[in-house]
């Protein structure tokens, strides 16, 4: 059964850990996603190096702004490789930034995620969303005003309202191992089409329970699909298939 993890930092691996998840692994393609101009360095040798790895550019949202004159460099930069970039990302804003420091200019975040928001809608790439519960409909805005629609917003968590919105507008959500056992998730899974779904890692992010003391790595996809199969009340072959083409014609794969 085929898989493809939709959103992994494999920059971020060590050395050994790359060379393991490559070697190792069984699955079609990985999106890998950048933190900033080093980190979408990294991801495109990686990429070059693989043709299963797909890697996309932006600056993490999770972490002190950037200066003007880096935002600069990133964005020429990313403008001299958008042919070697399969999306922009991971761009969003910082939600879990703001619960630890209250003096984070939101404002600052959501003007660098639009500057974002229209080098996607120039280069006619999808782009990667890290936008979670009230920063999710402040996106929402920005996309609808740009008429942006190839949306991925990956590790979604919401309102149900959002949640409307968000399949009414076509944006795609990506699941992670944690539907294993988070009932958040799993009530998202119950009310999102799988016609809008793929699966990621996040990868080396760490998970919990059954995952417990594991490396992060695409074949925990499988338990995912499992058990998102098993709320759907379809076939796994049925869902392994969707969730796959759906990933391939969004980030337009062959
Ligand atoms: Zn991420």
């Amino acid at each position: 059964m085929k898989i493809i993890d939709s959103h992994i930092h494999l920059d971020t691996y060590c050395a050994e850990e790359q060379k393991q998840i490559l070697a190792n692994e069984d699955f079609s393609y990985l999106i890998t996603v950048s933190m900033h101009l080093q980190s979408a360095i990294t991801n495109l040798q990686l990429a070059k190096k693989d043709q299963r790895v797909q890697a996309a550019f932006g600056f993490h949202p999770e972490q002190p702004l950037p200066s003007e004159k880096e935002i600069q460099q990133l964005l020429t930069w990313m403008d001299e490789h958008q042919d070697e970039m399969v999306a922009v990302g991971e761009v969003g804003l910082p939600y879990y930034l703001r619960q630890e420091q209250a003096a984070v200019d939101l404002e600052a975040y959501i003007a660098l995620l639009e500057r974002f928001i229209l080098f996607a809608k120039e280069t006619n790439k999808p782009i990667i969303l890290h936008a979670v519960y009230e920063d999710a409909p402040i996106v929402c805005d920005l996309l609808e005003n740009h008429n942006v629609t190839k949306a991925h917003f990956h590790w979604f968590k919401g309102s149900k309202e959002t949640v409307k919105r968000m399949i009414s507008n076509g944006y795609y959500i990506s699941i992670t191992p944690d539907i294993c056992y988070e009932e958040e998730i799993q009530q998202l899974v119950q009310s999102y089409p799988l016609e809008l779904m793929m699966v990621e890692t996040d990868g080396p992010w760490p998970f919990e329970e059954r995952f417990e003391g594991q490396m992060t790595s695409p074949s925990m996809i499988h338990e995912s699909i499992k058990k998102i199969a098993h709320i759907k009340q379809v076939e796994i072959e049925n869902v392994y298939e969707i969730l796959y083409q759906n990933t391939i014609k969004f980030y337009e794969l062959v």
